[in-house]
């Protein structure tokens, strides 16, 4: 497995990683399977959050006795010093280590947040001390906001950035992964299959590799998944032959342009609308296992909410993307709704 320097954390990192979200779909013992295989074929970097359910706990159970030859990064959403530092501690429990190789601030996608973070009493209060105390080695940020990650990068607080970035949801090649390599910045591309949008692994991960600062973090579910990805990155050439352009250019047509970055640009809504959580309730849905898609307080919050909708569309003015977000509100709900059926009907046929 080829390795790259993720920036000025000087860390050597395989030069494709795995992310942890889907970890939670298989069983625990699949997920551990799934983890100790990617280190075994030769990656060393892993990227999860304390908010994505067992995830922490899992990888922690799947590099026990192997923590040395692994890249640990997790995110905390605290903003103040207090809550980043205890989910700090419960990060660190649940991976069975004490230190983490990368924290990061998760989310920082509006001026307030990063204000709150850099603020007294702020998260990166929390994150200094816990530098110091060796708790961690490195601090970095995600966002799905392309002018404040840009602005975020730019803030000289942080070793890493963790943005989307895909062949259909492209923003961030243009100013922010040079920005981040000109700064040194280690760059971690999350959404490589743009949430489920791409099936065409082969197509989506040579095309990141063109990026050759950019560590992508493809979440993977089972061993299979984790083999195939392997062979495309250890193959012999990455190169995107004009087959493979012309492929990409049909995928992005297919997709189209009608698909939420997650941004909050148009947030927040006068009626509060939990306008990002509603229109992306169908990706979660790919994402997590049905009991914990349902049980899971965003989701319900996202639900709850979308039914304040009053349809003025104040949001569709802010979205930058032209979004019709008052369709897709309506879309995600009926989506939802049917989901709901679906799970109904088959928790009664288990029981029957
Ligand atoms: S259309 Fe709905 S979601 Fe959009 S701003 Fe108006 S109330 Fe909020
Ligand atoms: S609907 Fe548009 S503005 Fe709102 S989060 Fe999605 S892409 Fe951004």
């Amino acid at each position: 497995m080829k390795t790259v320097i993720l920036g000025k954390t000087g860390l050597e990192v395989s030069r494709i990683g795995i992310g942890g979200i889907p970890l939670n779909r298989p069983s625990e013992k699949e997920a551990i399977a799934v983890v100790q295989r990617a280190l075994d074929l030769g990656i060393n970097f892993i990227d999860t959050a304390i908010g994505y359910g067992k995830s922490e706990e899992r990888i922690g159970k799947a590099v026990s006795g192997r923590r040395e030859e692994v890249v640990i990064a997790t995110k905390t959403g605290g903003r103040d010093r207090d809550t980043a530092l205890q989910h700090l501690e419960l990060s660190l429990k649940r991976l069975c280590t004490d230190y983490i190789d990368i924290w990061q601030i998760h989310g920082i996608n509006t001026v307030e947040t990063l204000e709150r973070v850099l603020g007294p009493g702020g998260a990166m209060e929390g994150a200094q001390e816990a530098l110091r105390k060796g708790k961690i080695r490195h601090i970095g940020f995600s966002s799905h906001n392309i002018d404040m990650a840009l602005k975020v990068v730019a803030s000289g607080w942080f070793e890493t950035v963790q943005f989307p970035l895909n062949f259909v949801s492209d923003e961030a090649a243009a100013d922010l992964v040079p920005l981040a390599r000109s700064l040194d910045m280690g760059f971690i591309a999350m959404k490589p299959f743009a949430g489920g949008r791409i099936r065409d692994a082969n197509l989506a991960i040579k095309y990141l590799l063109q990026f050759d600062s950019v560590v992508p973090d493809p979440g993977v579910q089972s061993v299979e998944e984790i083999e195939e990805i392997v062979d495309i990155v250890n193959s012999e050439s990455w190169g995107l032959s004009s087959q493979d352009m012309d492929r990409i250019r049909t995928i992005r047509e297919k997709v189209g342009t009608r698909f939420c970055r997650q941004c909050t640009y148009c947030m927040p809504c006068p009626q509060e609308v939990f306008i990002c959580g509603v229109v992306y309730l169908p990706i979660l849905w790919e994402l997590w296992p049905p009991d914990w898609f349902f049980n899971w307080d965003y989701v319900k919050h996202s639900v709850e909410s979308a039914k304040n909708c009053i349809k003025c569309g104040e949001c569709e003015k802010k979205c930058p993307y032209q979004l019709p977000i008052r369709d897709m509100i309506e879309e995600s709900l009926t989506f939802y709704e049917q989901k709901v059926r679906e799970y109904k009907r088959s928790m009664e046929k288990a029981s029957t």
